[in-house]
């Protein structure tokens, strides 16, 4: 009798304490899309800064994946997604995303065109923002297609704005290394989904990394 008594009262403060999760997850969703339409046009930069490439060496290399604010939210996005997908897509995805990123890189250095490679890269942070917030659950062989392909225009990008001074190879090992390491957060971030507000926060996070990819469209600067 004590005992179902106990387990009631646990019952209620189990009920109670979700329902609380539930209103703060709802909650944050909320403000993460209000603040980030307030924040948005304050970021001064899109893409990666083609001129930003420091001396051209490994350290200048990790940095610079940061210095774009799409590329940052997109990479993110693919260890979110990864980490809703679960096993095996966690692991996958970010590795197809460096491997492909860096053959697009290939592509980039030795100047072949891919045609929409500007519009690829904003409609990568906005499809993939927009399957984290969805919760969408493609086959896994679609989720790997369609981040490999998104990688192609990254790495295209990349590679053209690859230096010519310094190391190009240690720049570019630095820069892939960087990106895996964004996919790790995101992954990292993802195992909140554990709980149903964090489920909500990783959604939201998805709303944000879609904006940023439709402010990136919206903006020219980036259009060279
Ligand atoms: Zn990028």
């Amino acid at each position: 009798m004590i005992a179902r008594d106990g387990g009631n009262v646990f019952g209620t403060v189990a009920a109670r304490a979700r329902a609380d999760a539930n209103a703060i997850g709802h909650w944050m969703l909320r403000h993460a899309l209000a603040w980030s339409l307030v924040l948005l046009p304050t970021v001064g930069f899109a893409h990666v800064d083609p001129a930003g490439a420091g001396d051209g060496g490994f350290v200048s290399g990790l940095w610079h994946p940061v210095t774009g604010l799409d590329h940052v939210a997109a990479m993110v996005a693919v260890g979110l997604w990864g980490a809703q997908l679960g096993t095996p897509a966690m692991w996958l995805l970010p590795v197809v995303f460096p491997l492909m990123m860096a053959i697009g890189g290939v592509l980039g250095v030795i100047g072949t065109a891919v045609p929409g490679v500007g519009v690829g890269v904003a409609a990568s942070a906005i499809l993939l923002g927009s399957v984290v917030a969805a919760e969408a659950r493609p086959p896994l062989a679609v989720a790997m297609l369609m981040v490999g392909s998104f990688a192609i225009f990254h790495g295209h990008v990349h590679g053209t704005a690859l230096p010519t001074f310094g190391v190009p190879v240690l720049f570019a090992s630095g820069f892939v290394l960087a990106t895996g390491v964004l996919h790790l957060c995101g992954i990292v971030i993802g195992l909140l989904r554990r709980w149903p507000a964090g489920r909500l926060m990783i959604r939201g996070a998805g709303v944000v990394v879609a904006l940023v990819g439709a402010y990136s469209l919206a903006i020219p600067s980036w259009w060279r």
